[in-house]
């Protein structure tokens, strides 16, 4: 039997009807993954009890000669998508003005940010929900700190939903030493871990509010535990101005905050970028999240260190990263051997209406897509990113989002693709069309997903 592809939303309950298969037999258009998997037209052999893929090809080959039960016709088929970097307990807050200075950007953060836990529960929910609708099937989410509190409800609510998730729980920290960093950071040191159904690390939130002595403690204690540290890095001219010469609208906030004094200051001036004054602090394990400034130094530095980057492209826009600094170098790190990974930051700097029930949602997809309409990027180098690097920078198994036999895939991700010239998933990629998700281990064992 041969089931045409259903539209998103309108007839989800057709996966249930499939998965009573013991094998699944899908024929697209292409199929294709960030690992070499490229199929056109292809055709995928899952066995459904486990989700384990047993055959990727092209229809008509071994194990994948009989007949598809599942035809998706125009269809380019994919790996689901990993989002490396996202704020999903500041889901409820609306959009913010593009190109406002960073300082009011951060204001806005701060009063934004929610202490009640049943509302950090809701937006984290919120945001899994919207990840999902928009073909994320895993991501490296911030928890936010309150003042000195870890947020961690978000890493219980993002443990409850179906999607696989790296929680970093964040911390400030501008003067804190060793023994207070282990104090701030107790209530997160017993959870740091990674397994099959998710994991937590750490999120030192950047230079400006956390300082070297507590960045350093926590990266041994994330190293330790082998988890995930994650900090904001080389962002805004404002960071760039206080890291080389100790003055400027961020000093001026942190004197407002009384988190100014001597001690502080001698962090700071000595003429340096922000990732050569965190070199000391990078690493394998480590990942710098944005990096819209990056000279050719600091690239150097950035591929000897074997840390890895999160590129949001739209955040990077959105917060006028390339008026700063000129265009973001994400290429050029991937030719240096740097791994670079999609993020979409925080909701606060989607396109308006994202979030709301007909949105996009909270999507890679759409970052891909700006990279390839603006830069021309290659479709293949962006399967890449947004899926096997990104898995690395959370620390999930990379054969989570592969579709080579043997693979266990957390998801499916189907995109139509219009007529016209290219391959299916450039054709895709410079379509409108909306992902969904056909399958996981999480719908093989009951839950269904848009
Ligand atoms: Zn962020």
């Amino acid at each position: 039997m041969s089931t045409s592809l259903p539209q998103p939303r309108t007839s989800p309950a057709f996966l249930p009807t499939l998965t009573t298969h013991a094998h699944l037999r899908i024929h697209a258009a292409q199929v294709v993954d960030g690992a070499g998997v490229d199929y056109s037209p292809g055709a995928l052999l899952i066995e459904t009890s486990t989700g384990t893929v047993r055959a990727a090809g092209r229809p008509g080959d071994p194990d994948l000669d009989a007949p598809a039960e599942l035809d998706l016709g125009d269809c380019v088929v994919m790996p689901g998508l990993v989002n490396a970097h996202a704020h999903l307990d500041l889901s409820l807050m609306g959009a913010t003005p593009p190109a406002q200075p960073f300082v009011d950007a951060l204001a806005a953060f701060r009063q934004a940010r929610i202490a009640d836990p049943t509302q950090i529960v809701r937006a984290v929910t919120l945001g899994a929900r919207k990840s999902l609708e928009a073909g994320v099937v895993a991501v490296g989410d911030i928890a936010g700190a309150i003042g000195t509190s870890l947020g961690l409800s978000a890493g219980v609510a993002l443990a409850a939903t179906p999607i696989w998730g790296m929680t970093l729980y964040e911390f400030f920290g501008i003067d804190i030493d060793e023994p207070q960093t282990r104090d701030r950071l107790a209530p997160a040191l017993g959870l740091l871990g990674a397994d099959d159904s998710g994991g937590a690390g750490l999120s030192p939130h950047a230079p400006y509010s956390v300082g070297p002595d507590a960045i350093g403690a926590a990266r041994r204690f994330a190293s330790d535990a082998g988890v995930p540290l994650v900090i904001h890095l080389a962002e805004s001219p404002e960071e760039a101005e206080l890291v080389a010469s100790g003055r400027g609208p961020m000093r001026e906030l942190l004197d407002s905050l009384g988190l100014w004094n001597d001690r502080v200051a001698s962090k700071f001036g000595r003429g340096l970028s922000p990732i050569r004054h965190l070199q000391p602090h990078l690493g394998p394990g480590v990942t710098c999240i944005h990096v819209n400034q990056a000279s050719d130094d600091d690239l150097d530095l950035l591929a000897a260190s074997g840390a890895h980057v999160v590129y949001c492209p739209r955040a990077s826009a959105h917060y006028g990263g390339e008026r700063a600094f000129g265009p973001h170098r994400y290429r050029e790190m991937m030719e240096r051997g740097i791994p670079v990974a999609l993020g979409t930051d925080s909701a606060a700097n989607l396109p308006e209406g994202a979030m709301s029930p007909e949105g996009e949602g909270i999507s890679i997809l759409e970052e891909m897509r700006l990279l390839h309409r603006r830069d021309g990027a290659d479709p293949r180098v962006l399967m890449r990113m947004a899926t096997v690097d990104a898995a690395r920078v959370i620390g999930l198994d990379q054969s989570r989002v592969r579709l080579g036999a043997g693979c266990r895939p957390l998801g499916l991700v189907a995109i139509e693709a219009p007529p016209g010239p290219g391959t299916p998933l450039e054709r895709a990629l410079r379509s409108g069309g909306r992902p969904f998700v056909l399958l996981g281990e999480k719908i093989s064992r009951g839950t269904r997903i848009v």
